[in-house]
């Protein structure tokens, strides 16, 4: 028996973790947050381990932009296109990151308020 995958998110991509998928690709998985910061919080996650924007490098070029793209799109898909919403990308541990595999919050469906001040 092989060893599972450290890394959650590529435990989810390769759906030996179970997540709530709306949407996926061959570079990419959209999944609903396990716990949701708004009415709609989706986590939209390359299929590469990349473990923060921090790590990426110039051979990502093409998956940052689609990430932002797919972005766009869910939003659209969703019907929040209009009304707006938040990205977020939490980087290594001042950012917050939780979860060592670079993923982008879409939240929305609800005003969001401005961002906290210090
Ligand atoms: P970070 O703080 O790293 O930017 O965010 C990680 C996010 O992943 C958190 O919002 C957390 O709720 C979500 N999360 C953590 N574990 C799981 C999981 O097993 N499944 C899903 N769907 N989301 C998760
Ligand atoms: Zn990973």
């Amino acid at each position: 028996m092989s060893t599972p995958n450290p890394c959650l998110f590529c435990r989810i991509s390769e759906k030996s973790l179970p997540a709530d998928v709306v949407w996926e690709d061959d570079d990419i998985v959209v999944f609903k947050d396990i716990h949701p910061k708004a009415p709609i919080h989706l986590l939209i996650i390359p299929k590469k381990h990349i473990k923060s924007l921090a790590d990426a490098d110039d051979n990502d070029e093409a998956i940052l932009g689609k990430l932002l793209l797919t972005v766009k799109n869910m939003a659209a898909k969703l019907g929040i296109e209009a009304s707006g919403y938040r990205t977020i990308i939490n980087t290594r541990s001042h950012g917050g990151q939780e979860i060592d595999h670079l993923h982008i919050h879409l939240l929305g469906g609800e005003p969001l308020g401005p961002m906290r001040s210090r």
